[in-house]
């Protein structure tokens, strides 16, 4: 295949249609761009993460969605309760530690759906779900990209958002470093409670449990719990409140109220945790973006974060790509600049605060607010 087959022809395709891809689809499409945007789901996922941080909202702000979502069911919260083994720690006041003195929880479908309305209005981009690509071949003009259905497209520029397990990360061959957590983080949503409306409360304790509480909007709160792996797989496994809620008292000590609620331990969301970066983002006129590209414990509520920086950047380079500014590869490896050292260093801040927990004094010296609170300054990132 050739561009100079019957292909349909794009300046920009795009695998998965995550926060990162939707949202560079919506950026590139306002430029006119011709996109397309392969989704292997039949329909976007509308669930995931919530905490916005002020570095995930200066991008959003930036292309005027910050100030649509505020006009929506997002809540502006700007302190978090931090505690180590029942103990009250720390607390993290934003107005303090960060210039923009919040950061937001929304629910992700909000986020999604608010970006998503956008899209369909623009006629250059195409989203096309249950769809995935089964062949890339990449010459000097382009990439030739064959989708699972058998169509053949050619693209300028071939995009993987398509999160951790990436595909278009195997295709380029660029090798991803991972380290699996040994912690375990069961997610669900509760009726809002008084502690949970009073502020943000973070606990861990010495055994690796881990719990935290937040209002999502006005009636929902998330409740995150965590333990290591052995240990959550029984508790949870075995399905036994006697045993669960006091195992969460030895550390959670000011949310009996949400603590109330949990009437059984069905339902609760779960996934593997990991850190992982890839040693580079770009091969060719490929690029890994997003989660495709790295992955952070999530205890720094800043992966979603890293993937909005990351697209709102990439914007950039690949504006000014198009505007024949640039060359590619000079755009690629500004990106990739911009974006490689701020990223590693945040994940591995994520990763030294996730083992932490075995004392008091060693969880608060890991704890970096300015760092917590997303500071993106290298002064700041560079003591870590
Ligand atoms: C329950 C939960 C809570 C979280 N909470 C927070 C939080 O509060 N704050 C925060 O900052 N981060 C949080 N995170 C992390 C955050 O959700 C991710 O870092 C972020 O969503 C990454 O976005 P992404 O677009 O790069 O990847 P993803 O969201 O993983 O999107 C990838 C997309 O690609 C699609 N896809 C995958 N493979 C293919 C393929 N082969 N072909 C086509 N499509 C494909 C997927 O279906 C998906 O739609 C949370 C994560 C989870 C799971």
């Amino acid at each position: 295949m050739s561009q100079t087959t019957k292909s349909k022809e794009y300046d920009v395709c795009i695998v998965g249609a995550g926060i990162a891809g939707i949202l560079l689809a919506w950026l590139l499409g306002s430029q006119n761009k011709k996109v397309l945007i392969l989704e292997k789901n039949a329909e976007i996922n509308m669930n995931g993460a919530d905490i916005l941080k002020p570095s995930g909202i200066d991008v959003l702000e930036k292309y005027g969605l910050f100030q649509e979502l505020l006009k929506k069911d997002c809540r502006v919260r700007d302190k978090l309760k931090v505690f180590h083994n029942g103990n009250h720690v720390h607390q993290i006041d934003y107005a303090l530690e960060n210039e923009r003195g919040y950061f937001m929880v929304c629910p992700y479908h909000i986020l999604l759906e608010t970006i998503y309305d956008k899209i369909q209005k623009i006629s250059t981009i195409e989203l096309r779900v249950s769809q995935t690509v089964s062949k890339i071949n990449e010459t000097d003009k382009g990439v030739d990209v064959t989708l699972n259905s058998g169509e053949d497209i050619f693209c300028e520029v071939l995009i993987g958002a398509d999160g951790i397990h990436s595909i278009v990360r195997n295709h380029t061959d660029i090798k991803a470093h991972f380290t699996y957590y040994d912690q375990v983080m069961y997610f669900k949503k509760y009726p809002i409670t008084s502690s949970i409306e009073e502020i943000n409360r973070l606990y861990v304790d010495e055994k690796g449990g881990l719990a935290y509480f937040y209002p999502i909007n006005k009636t929902e709160a998330r409740c995150i719990l965590g333990f290591k792996k052995d240990e959550g797989q029984k508790l949870m496994e075995g399905g036994d409140l006697k045993i669960v809620i006091p195992r969460l008292k030895q550390f959670i000590t000011e949310s009996d109220d949400i603590l109330g609620q949990i009437k059984n331990l069905e339902d609760f969301c779960t996934f593997p945790l990991c850190r992982m970066h890839t040693e580079q983002y770009y091969k060719g006129r490929i690029l890994l973006l997003g989660n495709a590209a790295h992955s952070i414990h999530p205890i720094t509520g800043q992966g979603m974060n890293l993937a909005i920086e990351d697209t709102g950047e990439l914007f950039i380079w690949l504006s000014a790509y198009f505007d024949r500014t640039l060359t590619l590869d000079e755009a690629f490896s500004g990106y990739q600049e911009k974006r490689f050292d701020i990223n590693h260093k945040v994940i591995e801040y994520g990763h030294q605060l996730a083992n932490s927990f075995e004392t008091s004094d060693l969880f608060i010296n890991s704890l970096n607010p300015k760092v917590q609170t997303s500071s993106r300054k290298l002064s700041v990132l560079n003591n870590i």
